[in-house]
């Protein structure tokens, strides 16, 4: 019998993402309050007015870094939980990244099956979306993404790689710990926090590995969907495929 993690537990997971999303984009729109505040004065010079526009417009575009990184979803809810077909998901994330990918010439590579799992279609969503994203951001001056899937056993195996700057393994240990970045203000550093969450709400697990200089490999492991109602005297569970 497999482990499943209780729905109670997949909600306070993704609840807890919820209450510290708004936490975080609280500060910067709390700083554009006050410029604008500021900006209200009748004597302001035209130079000081656009100075604190400037300030403004950069905790604004703060706010949607942090939203974008964080959270697609409104709303957590496990009625939203279905099956997923895997190909379908890792394409709609390349249309996502394209953009930034060829804007860093980074070639995209996929082999991709139709492998079903089950889980909320947006969180799986921002979860390959915030671990492809810092894959680019890892080669700003082209390289290559790859995106592969495999079957292992009842589980599927999901690869992300790519051939970027890498990390330390100091740095490889404080992945998903929120908060940690190396890009300083362009970071969050709630990206990969809340990929290992959604992954964990869908009782998978995250292997990452990462050389300084040749590249990240994320390799995810879900287990297939499976069956409601396996056909009786059959014992081991059939995967939908
Ligand atoms: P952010 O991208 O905002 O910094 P994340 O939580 O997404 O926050 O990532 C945290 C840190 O982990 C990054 O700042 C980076 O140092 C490291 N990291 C994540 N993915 C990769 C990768 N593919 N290659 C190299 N470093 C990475
Ligand atoms: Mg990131």
């Amino acid at each position: 019998i497999k482990k499943q993690l209780l729905k109670a537990e997949k909600m306070e997971i993704v609840s807890h993402l919820a209450s510290s999303v708004v936490h975080e984009v609280k500060n910067p729109l709390t700083v554009v309050k006050g410029f604008i505040q500021l900006m209200l004065q009748d004597d302001l010079p035209h130079s000081k007015r656009k100075e604190y526009l400037k300030i403004a417009l950069l905790e604004v575009k703060r706010a949607d870094e942090i939203i974008s990184d964080y959270l697609l979803f409104a709303k957590p809810n496990s009625e939203n939980e279905k099956i997923l077909n895997t190909k379908e998901a890792v394409q709609r994330t390349l249309q996502l990244i394209y953009p930034l990918a060829s804007m860093n010439n980074v070639e995209l590579e996929t082999k991709v099956e139709d492998f079903y799992i089950r889980g909320e279609e947006q969180l799986f969503q921002q979860c390959l979306l915030n671990i492809t994203k810092n894959c680019i951001e890892a080669m700003p001056n082209a390289g290559k993404l790859r995106i592969e899937t495999q079957r292992i056993n009842n589980d599927l195996l999901l690869m992300i790689s790519d051939s970027g700057e890498g990390m330390t393994k100091e740095q490889l240990s404080r992945l998903g710990e929120p908060y940690f970045t190396t890009k300083g203000r362009k970071g969050t550093g709630l990206g990969m926090m809340v990929a290992i969450n959604i992954i964990k709400s869908m009782n998978g697990k995250l292997n990452v590995k990462s050389e300084i200089s040749q590249g990240t490999s994320f390799n995810i492991r879900i287990p297939l969907a499976v069956l409601d109602s396996p056909p009786k005297n059959e014992q081991d569970k059939r995967s939908v495929l």
